[in-house]
């Protein structure tokens, strides 16, 4: 019997109920013989209240989204009450379980606080601990810095802690129990029509999750990716002895999917600005792109076009939420920009659809432009990668849209029957 993780969302220990329904999916693996470490999030709804309490203290900039290193101390409790109320159940049930915090298991991090990247695990005394057969209960979401802090590590960062602790533990699976059954055609709470995928590549994973499904945070599939970590996503809400088989993310000759496409998402943290009248000479682009780098903004797609006037347009979307940061930098820069008038925008969503299948077959891009021309939705911005086409458009549109490109390559059906009707070509 090998070494297991399982990671625990917020609604999966939601209250006493659910931690003791989540104890006995430990149980389970406990009592089959193998070495079991929890990763657990803290209660549905207490990360927020923490991050409303800590920025009501004040100053203003506590909030965790600017890294301020007191109020990830106070964020990082709500994983510390649930890791302990999970080893108490199990122990009130006979079995011999602990909790342990971040800095506990040596989980240290870079001290970019509120979003920390994992530097590295010292997994020995967990290791030995669980091979002892003791349940550990891991208290997700958080690290210890150089410097000694507390850390966190970006929202739904407990993903992240499992997978990571999986890799260290030199564990045989790392299964993510969550309030779905795994990870579907597009967000379930979109459309019914929604479908469980069995398989998804790491790759298509990935860009699933960098494109607006929260099921895994994005950091925790490279993480999987990097290390071959054997990935599951399934569900909390059933019986621990229930056929319960998620999705699960492999490698992508592991997947034997006849789809072309395999996901739709939406991300709705998005926002674009457009630079009006900009002198088109050599070096201006560089300029703003600079300035926008040097602030620490994300930047994704971009579009140059001649203005009406004189000079050219440009246009890129960012995060909704580095928008205010982007457009003071910008402002502060007008003289060297040289732009006639900026128009910023956050009424607008980026759709996505993605599938390893896209790399061999062509017809995908003209699939999702004619499902959008019908609807008349139009698009503002593109872009493209090897596996996936994503578009911007406003806001309102965004699950017409989704729903539409849905129906259109097929997702609704068993993967061998949709294949034909995409309109793309091997
Ligand atoms: P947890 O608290 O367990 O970490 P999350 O709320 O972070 O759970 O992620 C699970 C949620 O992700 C689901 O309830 C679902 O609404 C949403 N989601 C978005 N896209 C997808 C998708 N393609 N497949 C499954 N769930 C998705
Ligand atoms: N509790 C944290 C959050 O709500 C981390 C997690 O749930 O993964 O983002
Ligand atoms: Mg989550």
């Amino acid at each position: 019997m090998g070494r297991i993780v399982m990671k625990f969302g917020g609604t999966s220990v939601a209250d006493l109920a659910r931690i003791r329904h989540a104890a006995a999916f430990a149980r389970r693996e406990a009592d089959a013989g193998n070495s079991v470490a929890v990763v657990v999030s803290a209660m549905a709804g207490e990360t927020n209240r923490l991050v409303d309490l800590a920025a009501s203290a004040g100053p203003p900039d506590a909030a965790l989204d600017v890294r301020n290193v007191e109020a990830d101390a106070v964020v990082a409790t709500g994983e510390q009450v649930t890791s302990a109320m999970l080893a108490l159940t199990l122990q009130n049930l006979g079995y011999r379980a602990r909790s342990w915090q971040g800095w506990q298991v040596g989980l240290k991090t870079d001290a970019a606080h509120g979003r920390a990247r994992i530097a590295g695990i010292d997994g020995d005394a967990l290791g030995e601990a669980v091979d002892n057969g003791e349940i550990a209960i891991v208290a997700g979401f958080q690290g210890v810095s150089d410097a000694g802090r507390v850390t966190t590590l970006g929202r739904g960062g407990s993903d992240t802690t499992a997978v990571a602790l999986a890799a260290a533990l030199k564990a045989e699976r790392c299964d993510i129990y969550t309030d779905v059954d795994g990870v579907y055609t597009t967000d379930p709470r979109i459309t019914k029509q929604a479908r469980r995928n069995d398989r998804l590549s790491y790759e298509e994973m990935l860009e699933m999750a960098s494109l607006g499904a929260k099921v895994l945070q994005t950091r925790s599939v490279e993480l999987a990716m990097a290390h071959r970590v054997n990935l599951r996503v399934l569900s909390s809400f059933v019986a621990p002895d229930a056929d319960n088989p998620g999705t699960v993310i492999c490698d992508e000759e592991e997947t034997m999917e006849q789809r072309i496409v395999s996901a739709i998402t939406v991300s709705r943290d998005e926002a674009r600005i457009s630079l009006l009248a900009v002198p088109d000479e050599p070096g201006r682009a560089a300029r703003i792109f600079t300035i926008l780098s040097d602030h620490d903004v994300n930047v994704d797609m971009i579009i140059q076009s001649p203005a009406r006037t004189a000079g050219a347009n440009i246009s890129f979307t960012l995060p909704e939420s580095d928008l205010d940061r982007a457009e003071a930098a910008i402002a502060a820069a007008k003289g060297d920009i040289g732009y006639d008038r900026v128009e910023p925008d956050r009424d607008v969503v980026k759709v996505s659809v993605i599938g390893v299948g896209m790399r061999s077959h062509t017809g995908v891009a003209s699939t999702m432009f004619r499902t959008l021309a019908d609807r008349q939705i139009n698009i503002h911005n593109i872009s493209t990668s090897e596996i996936k086409i994503s578009v911007l458009i406003d806001a309102e549109y965004a699950e017409l849209a989704v729903r539409a490109l849905h129906q259109a390559y097929g997702l609704d059906k068993a993967a061998a029957d949709a294949a034909s009707e995409t309109g793309a070509r091997p």
